[in-house]
């Protein structure tokens, strides 16, 4: 192919013959079985080879929605109408004289008295005597996203081409293995994936159950488990601190707790204080709720390492929430008399060359910071423990480990995406998981409430009684400024003159978006910490672990268009005082998605629930983000609806770690692992 289209897939991250072949088509259609328009009765789906016999345009519905049709004929002559909602753009493409193949269902429409194809898949035959032909009809045919443009008959050709090029594909699956399921040789898998045999079962194909399919997926969670095994007894055996327990240092953890911890706080606690006492690193992962005390837990075993002589440091994402644990560690240290310090970017370079000299002394006890801890020259004198809020951050922490010679410290990563726990192992099957699946005592529950953006005034009321009584609001917003692309959504910009001016003038308003300045930012955030502002405008970027305890109003609006898990993680920027909370989820025009989101919001304000929910909704691959969060993406496989698949290769990859320990088997599987799932899975990796 030319670059122009190479660059499109690239693009897609298909860069090579490999990559296309290890690139699944999502549906099959049977055409090697059209059926005659005659048997086309309302309820029927079906295939259906056509001629276009005339098309028109036509408004729908007073006018809002335009309607393209095509009157179809087939070889017996017999009619059919097939109708495109919204779609005029098809007029161009769908012309009167083409063939085409159709794929959908037969709806009735009463007005006319007639029955009619709604919204079929189609495509444009290529003319009778053309080898193409082959390629598109006439046995079972794979169908492809389209990927930048790109069709899916382009696809078709592309895969052709690939599966003639590629005689023999390398077989890396151990052999044992593929006798006792009995699976299809790779070559042969993935020939059947992209060219099915016509009497090849559709269901099958369709469920992803057939023999190619299956050995695929399983392959896929084969090579993950494998590799997170190995990377997880890798970590286990490598020497670490093993840290004393001793009763003085359990009273002196006691001795800094403001409050009574949860009995979730404290088994994880207990979780990190065993792991920490092993003579290897530590590598867990804390997760917990937004408000669910985190960061207690982390102070916790901050404790334990720096009574038994050793740093702490902890990185947080933003110089806001850097300060903001500052700020709390120094109030939980201050009894024990630790002394903390705070390393951000923004510090001239005198402060900062005072604090690396503190740190590389010894001085300094714990410090918090932002990326700014991670320059070259910033030494410590014996760092034990590092602390990471948020987990997408890996890749930083190795380079600040590479120059703590001879030292390997526990590493502890704290993070809010509720991620449901069978998942968390599989997912982070190197690190080990402790949850926090408890609120603090006194948590008042935030009432969350959906409305349409006709009912705004009522919103605007419910946060001007708010905002009398000495509280304050956030109204968050999905755009920055306003954007002809987008006309159905509302801008922080725009909306922010109008909450000053128009709605709420006789309060204090900000407005905050990721385009300020970071020191405006700062700025802005302290104005409304220390009650100057009322009412924050804002974007998506108070998001993360914000805590203002006086605000007790969140108002969202366009909330069909932000996921389930911000829309949870904004809710949590309030009811973290003593106040009732309040969220107003605003929407315009809805689908159904977004609709089970809001619905999702409304009846839960449980993380982990709407996690399961969100995982349904939107499916893994979107769930974990794309492979820069450190998470594998997933050719074949998907880890909710390939469960069971999963279990079993987890057990598979288990037992072959054990029994062919130190064969040439095994180090031939580690070298296929090497050479090709690290590039194309990225595999996890920590410390
Ligand atoms: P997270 O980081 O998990 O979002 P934080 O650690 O910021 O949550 O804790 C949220 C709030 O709850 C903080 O103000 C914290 O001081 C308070 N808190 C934490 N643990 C407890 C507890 N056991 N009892 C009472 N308040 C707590
Ligand atoms: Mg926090």
């Amino acid at each position: 192919m030319g670059p122009t289209l190479a660059e499109k897939l690239k693009a897609k991250g298909l860069e090579t013959v490999e990559d296309l072949l290890f690139y699944p088509p999502f549906r099959y259609e049977d055409r090697s079985r059209f059926l005659p328009i005659q048997q086309f009765r309302e309820g029927q789906s079906g295939a259906l080879l056509a001629m276009v016999a005339s098309t028109r345009t036509r408004t729908w519905r007073k006018g809002s929605q335009l309607l393209f049709e095509a009157e179809l004929q087939d070889e017996q002559g017999n009619r059919l109408l097939a109708r495109w909602y919204n779609a005029k753009y098809l007029a161009s493409e769908i012309v009167p004289g083409l063939s085409l193949a159709l794929f959908g269902k037969a709806e009735y429409d009463f007005q006319a008295g007639r029955i009619f194809l709604a919204h079929p898949e189609f495509e444009v035959l290529p003319d009778e005597g053309d080898p193409e032909l082959a390629l598109h009809m006439g046995r079972i045919v794979p169908v492809y996203e389209t990927v930048g443009k790109i069709s899916t008959k382009q696809m078709r050709r592309f895969m052709k081409g690939a599966l003639e090029a590629v005689t023999e594909l390398e077989e890396a699956l151990p052999n044992d293995i593929l006798k006792r399921f009995r699976l299809p040789k790779i070559s042969k898998a993935v020939t059947e994936v992209h060219e099915p045999p016509t009497d090849m079962n559709l269901e099958a194909l369709n469920s992803r159950r057939s023999p190619g399919h299956w050995r695929l997926i399983f392959e896929e969670f084969f090579w993950l488990e494998f590799g997170l095994l190995r990377k997880q007894r890798e970590v286990k055996r490598a020497p670490g601190i093993a840290y004393q327990l001793t009763d003085q240092i359990r009273e002196r953890v006691k001795q800094m707790l403001p409050f009574k911890p949860t009995a979730a706080q404290k088994r994880a606690l207990k979780e990190i204080a065993q792991d920490m006492a092993q003579p290897h690193p530590m590598n867990r992962l804390l997760q917990g709720d937004v408000g669910s005390g985190k960061t207690l837990v982390a102070a916790e075993a901050a404790v334990i390492a720096i009574e038994n002589g050793y740093q702490v440091a902890m990185l947080a994402p933003t110089e806001l929430l850097a300060t903001q644990h500052f700020l709390s560690l120094q109030k939980f240290f201050r009894r024990l008399g630790y002394p903390v310090a705070l390393m951000v970017g923004s510090q001239s370079p005198k402060e900062k060359s005072q604090i690396k000299k503190m740190i590389a002394e010894g001085l300094v006890k714990l410090v918090v910071g932002t990326h700014a801890l991670l320059e070259k020259n910033v030494e410590f004198h014996r760092l034990g423990l590092a602390i990471i809020d948020e987990q997408h951050r890996f890749g930083v922490l190795q380079r600040l480990f590479l120059r703590q010679k001879g030292l390997t410290p526990d590493v502890l990563v704290m993070t809010a995406t509720p991620i449901p726990r069978t998942l968390a192992l599989t997912i982070y099957g190197d690190l080990d998981v402790s949850v926090i699946d408890e609120m603090p005592p006194g948590r008042k529950d935030i009432l969350t409430r959906h409305y349409a953006q006709s009912a705004s005034k009522t919103v605007w009321d419910a946060v001007r009684s708010e905002l009398k009584q000495g509280r304050q609001a956030f109204v968050v917003y999905p755009l920055v400024d306003d954007s002809e692309h987008s006309p159905d959504l509302k801008s922080a910009q725009k909306m922010f003159e109008m909450h000053a001016e128009k709605i709420f003038p006789e309060f204090r308003v900000a407005l905050m978006h990721g385009q300020l300045a970071a020191s405006e930012k700062d700025s802005v955030m302290q104005r409304f910490k220390d009650r100057e502002v009322d009412l924050l405008v804002s974007t998506t970027v108070v998001e993360v672990g914000l805590d203002v305890p006086n605000a007790t109003v969140m108002v969202i609006e366009n909330a069909e268009k932000f996921g389930l898990s911000q829309l949870h993680q904004l809710r949590g920027r309030v009811g973290r005082g003593v106040h009732a909370s309040f969220c107003f989820l605003v929407t315009g025009k809805q689908n159904e998605v977004s609709e089970q989101r809001i619905r999702a919001m409304v009846e839960s304000s449980d993380g982990f629930k709407l996690a399961e929910a969100d995982l349904e909704i939107r499916g893994p691959g979107e769930f974990f983000g794309t492979r820069q969060s450190g998470v594998p993406q997933l050719r074949f496989a998907h880890v909710l609806k390939d469960r069971e698949i999963l279990e079993m290769a987890r057990g598979e990859a288990r037992s072959f770690l054990e029994k062919e320990a130190g064969t040439a088997v095994m180090s031939s599987a580690e070298k296929y692992l090497e050479e090709n799932w690290q590039r194309r899975y990225g595999l996890v990796q920590v410390g």
